[in-house]
């Protein structure tokens, strides 16, 4: 985020020559407001209310003192970034003004946008992992989060412990000891404390506090391992972790800040210390999002809390709904926890509980497939956060390859349907749900 006393950067002129808006009086503008025009100054494109999308490959210097000084900051000789438009595989204007938004709703003071949130993660994985190193993971895990460090960086002599989600703060030192003395004998560190919350599909809670703690009470202040978090199902209207001792916070914005289900984005954020690494790795091997996608991510940021909004208010509507039907055997839904430690997580972490949740079908795969093959407005899908509600089968389709007892052990039955719920109107929603029921 651009702050006028921060002169660590000095911020790209042919973009932002005045100083952005950020108060007016004493009243620091919301980030609802300053997603209509943070970062972004029409003068310099013609007056283009909205800003053009920047189709190049490569920009012209000032003068030649300024391609070597842009090189400095693309290269890492100082820090920061890049302080002028280079090439576009290291930044751009679109890209650059969707970083300063972006950054606004987890008060983060820098921000990387990528071409999905898988590449996001794997960007992060690769500035902070060496041979050697010990990832430590919250479980489960985003899938191919966790094909990426299981298997992958274990081609390259990473290995990994894992608790599950919403372990205490004491498993989690322990764990942590265990991966100390475990790196210790790999010739490694404990490179990264990676975090999801709520997982996917089971939607339990990391205590991010807990972790923190724990974090200092096994390595201190010096040569900690940074914890990151995949913040995709909550943030950023209704989870902030920075603001909870994460260091790094991760976002599939193909999901709620895409929100219209019509592209793949990834982004990053935390400070600039921990993202120079990781913009640095971005610069060298593309990963960064194309300048339409981000355009479009703009287009998304207007309304993002509009939509978060009325799509959790219609959640918690279509879930009062269900909880209380005769076909459906519970809920897994963060507006109605059931355990104490659960509870006391989301009180301390989240602001809301979101539109993403877990339904099960009295019964099992045959019943659940026919309540999704009954569903008329809800559309058969995988992913989340769109302003259209879907619905999902994770045990038949995205954990179809997580082995049977591993399933098992993670809650992800048979009868276990997701649901995204949308923007529609929430009485329509539940006569849906409510005729697919009746059909099991
Ligand atoms: C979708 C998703 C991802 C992967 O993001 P893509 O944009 O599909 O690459 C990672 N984590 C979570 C929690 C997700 O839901």
């Amino acid at each position: 985020m651009s702050d006028q006393n921060d002169d660590a950067v000095p911020v790209t002129p042919r973009r932002m020559p005045k100083a952005p808006i950020e108060k007016i009086g004493g009243r620091k503008l919301k980030p609802s407001t300053l997603m209509m025009g943070h970062g972004y100054d029409p003068v310099l494109s013609e007056g283009s209310l909205k800003p053009p999308i920047f189709l190049t490959s490569t920009f012209a210097f000032e003068d030649a003192a300024a391609g070597k000084r842009h090189f400095e900051g693309i290269t890492g000789k100082r820090p920061g970034g890049a302080d002028g438009l280079v090439y576009s595989r290291f930044n751009g204007p679109n890209q650059e003004i969707l970083e300063d938004r972006l950054s606004i709703w987890d008060e983060a003071e820098d921000a990387l946008v990528f071409s999905s949130g898988m590449s996001a993660i794997a960007t992060v994985l690769l500035a902070n992992v060496n041979q050697g190193d010990v990832v430590v993971h919250s479980g489960p895990l985003y899938a191919a989060t966790e094909t990426l460090i299981n298997k992958i960086l274990g081609r390259f002599g990473v290995t990994f412990l894992d608790f599950p989600a919403g372990a205490s703060p004491s498993k989690v030192a322990a764990l942590l000891e265990q991966a100390k003395a475990q790196a210790a004998q790999n010739g490694g560190k404990v490179a990264i404390v990676y975090l999801e919350s709520p997982a996917n599909p089971t939607n339990a809670l990391v205590d991010i506090e807990g972790v923190a703690e724990a974090r200092k009470q096994v390595f201190g202040d010096e040569g900690a391992p940074p914890i990151a978090i995949d913040n995709t199902f909550l943030g950023p209207l209704w989870q902030q972790p920075l603001k909870h001792g994460a260091d790094i916070v991760i976002y599939s914005l193909t999901k709620y800040v895409g929100g219209h289900s019509d592209l793949v984005a990834g982004g990053v954020l935390g400070s600039k210390g921990h993202m120079d690494p990781i913009r640095a790795i971005r610069n060298t091997i593309g990963t960064i999002c194309d300048p339409n996608t981000a355009w479009m991510l703009m287009r998304s940021l207007e309304t993002l809390e509009l939509r978060m909004t009325r799509a959790g208010e219609n959640a918690e509507k279509v879930c009062a709904f269900l909880r209380d039907h005769p076909k459906v055997d519970g809920l897994g839904y963060l507006g109605f926890i059931s355990d104490a430690s659960q509870q006391d997580i989301y009180d301390r972490h989240c602001s809301g509980a979101g539109s993403t949740f877990s339904v099960f079908i009295k019964g099992g795969e045959a019943e659940a497939f026919a309540f999704l093959d009954a569903l008329k407005i809800a559309k058969l899908a995988v992913s989340l956060g769109g302003t259209e509600t879907l619905a999902s089968l994770p045990a038949a389709m995205t954990h179809l390859s997580v082995p049977d007892d591993r399933r098992a052990a993670l809650g992800i039955t048979d009868n276990l349907v997701r649901i995204s719920i949308g923007v529609e109107d929430p009485d329509d929603l539940i006569a849906d749900f409510e005729q697919a029921l009746g059909v099991v």
